[in-house]
């Protein structure tokens, strides 16, 4: 799993929605790839913010709308990589 899957599935992981095999394929990519740590740790602080003040579920396209945030922030991060790498 390379980081664009992993923040494609991101959403699905947290709220415990992958089979097995994506599940675990997403885990390892999380203990190898500090990026996609923390951009789960960030999506899933927002997600649990939303989820704490409106007491429902994000609406799917504000998700698509975070998401699509979140895409774009990695793909500009590889033109720039961050430093140690
Ligand atoms: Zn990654």
């Amino acid at each position: 799993m390379n980081c664009e899957e992993l923040i494609r599935y991101l959403s699905d992981y947290i709220d415990n929605n992958l089979n097995e095999d994506l599940r675990a394929d997403a885990e390892e990519h999380l203990r190898t790839c500090h990026n996609c740590h923390v951009v789960l740790d960030t999506t899933r602080k927002t997600i649990l913010m939303y989820k704490g003040s409106l007491k429902e579920p994000i609406p799917a396209p504000r998700r698509e709308a975070l998401f699509d945030r979140l895409l774009k922030a990695i793909s500009d991060r590889e033109d720039c990589p961050p430093e140690g790498m």
